[in-house]
């Protein structure tokens, strides 16, 4: 029988202290060459051990092989500058020095599939692998070529759909869109944005997610949750395309934030990745904590489609906070599992 209450993570996980700084976004590799290669493969049998070590049931590879979850897919792209930055504007939010685009996007070779194979030989647990979606990676450089967001837009699309079939192939059993600035840009997700992701996933086989949150628990994404009011209504905007789509699984942030846990009613029928932990405090959940965020949750998803996770990625966090935190997310489910004898 299929095991109820799966556990993930929404992708990101602490780096080791050798292979780049911590608590540090877009943080620089501390090797380089070979040793990096081999730092990197190393990073990714220890995530992927202290995943099992918590009761992870559906691995992801910790992003220990980028830099940053967006950068790292553009940097592999031809018709991108990454010497020439420009300073940007991130989601309305914050300033980031940003590469340009300066010509035609094209994927000349995979991406990410060699770590994705490397990752396959390790675990016969199934592997959720994360991708930006088109429109928050248009939303992380300065366009410099296109010079319009919808048609730029439409070309990562085109490049991420190649690279999540090779993903496919290489054995990956979902393939998670990250897509903050959905939160965002209501207008465009309904002009353009749903459209170039499910472009994005056109053909594949196997499942797939979209993750909206608000944001690493970074500064600028604290502040600017302060401004959204007593009630977190943005999901609202964006859940009837995610319904209509043929994306499988959402992925929400739910613990301690003001979203109004009834707006799932709007996707009912999707997997839903429930938020359980909260990646912008330094303090380790309860598993009760964590039990009543799913408990909450069981009202407006039926048990077989809910997956308990986290609000976001944890790369920011320290290591050992992340781990008791995945502990935490692990025995909150078993809660919940015992409760309902399942
Ligand atoms: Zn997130």
């Amino acid at each position: 029988m299929k095991k109820l209450l799966p556990i993930s993570t929404v992708g990101s996980l602490p780096k080791p202290t050798w292979l780049s700084t911590p608590q540090k976004l877009w943080s620089p590799w501390k090797l380089e060459g070979d040793q990096l290669i081999e730092g990197k493969q190393d990073a990714l049998r220890l995530c992927l051990h202290e995943q099992q070590l918590a009761g992870v049931d559906i691995i992801s590879d910790g992003e220990q092989t980028r830099q940053h979850f967006v950068t790292t897919f553009i940097e592999h792209l031809n018709g991108v500058d990454f010497k020439n930055r420009k300073t940007v504007r991130i989601r309305n939010r914050y300033d980031a020095s940003v590469p340009m685009v300066i010509g035609e996007i094209t994927r000349q070779k995979s991406i990410f599939v060699d770590d994705a194979k490397f990752l396959r030989k390790q675990t016969n647990k199934p592997i959720k692998w994360a991708l930006p979606g088109p429109m928050t990676m248009v939303d992380t450089l300065y366009d410099n070529y296109y010079k319009s967001r919808e048609k730029l837009a439409w070309e990562f699309a085109k490049v991420l759909n190649e690279e999540a079939k090779a993903l496919q192939d290489a054995g990956v059993d979902i393939i998670q869109f990250d897509e903050p600035a959905f939160n965002v840009f209501f207008n465009e997700v309904n002009d353009w944005g749903m459209a170039t992701l499910e472009r994005a996933i056109d053909g594949l086989n196997c499942e797939t997610a979209i993750h909206i949150c608000y944001g690493y628990g970074i500064k600028a994404n604290n502040d600017w949750k302060k401004t959204l009011g007593s009630e977190w209504r943005q999901y609202e905007e964006i859940f009837p395309k995610i319904q209509n789509s043929n994306i499988n699984m959402v992925s929400l942030e739910c613990h301690n934030s003001r979203v109004p846990f009834n707006l799932m009613e709007l996707i009912r029928g999707k997997k839903i990745m429930v938020g359980a932990i909260d990646v912008a405090n330094n303090r380790i959940e309860t598993p009760d904590e964590v039990a009543n965020t799913l408990r909450k949750a069981l009202e407006f998803v039926e048990i077989q489609n809910l997956y308990p996770s986290t609000n976001c990625g944890m790369a920011p966090l320290p290591r050992n906070l992340a781990r008791g935190k995945l502990s935490a997310l692990s025995a909150g489910a078993n809660i919940i599992r015992k409760e309902l004898g399942v």
